[in-house]
């Protein structure tokens, strides 16, 4: 079962790979998927954090608490994730290109 981080009800069905297929002037997705509340609830297993790095580019980006704490939840929830430089999705994961923006310099989605 999952939700939506604008809690709006989604436009496409749960195997589609995002919510809506509608897109923001910067290429972002307008809505993402997250883990629905009670999910969420039962327990983090990562820090929640907002702010991560596009090792490619260098900047970091910031994303919304819901999606932060779907990570932080399971850290192996989403396949991709937006840079606000690149204007795009890039992966995420061991081999991905996103690390988080704190000391730990973890890869984001591991
Ligand atoms: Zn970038």
């Amino acid at each position: 079962m999952k939700c939506t981080a604008s809690g709006q009800p989604p436009a496409n069905s749960e195997e589609s790979s995002v919510p809506t297929s509608e897109k923001l002037e910067d290429g972002q997705f307008k809505d993402h998927w997250v883990l629905c509340e009670m999910e969420r609830s039962m327990g983090y297993v990562r820090p929640v954090r907002t702010k991560y790095i596009h090792e490619k580019c260098g900047s970091i980006t910031t994303m919304g608490r819901v999606i932060a704490e779907t990570y932080a939840r399971d850290p192996s929830f989403y396949g991709s994730t937006f840079c606000c430089n690149c204007h795009g999705y890039f992966p995420v994961g061991e081999h991905g290109e996103f690390i988080w923006d704190d000391d730990s310099k973890e890869k984001v989605g591991t």
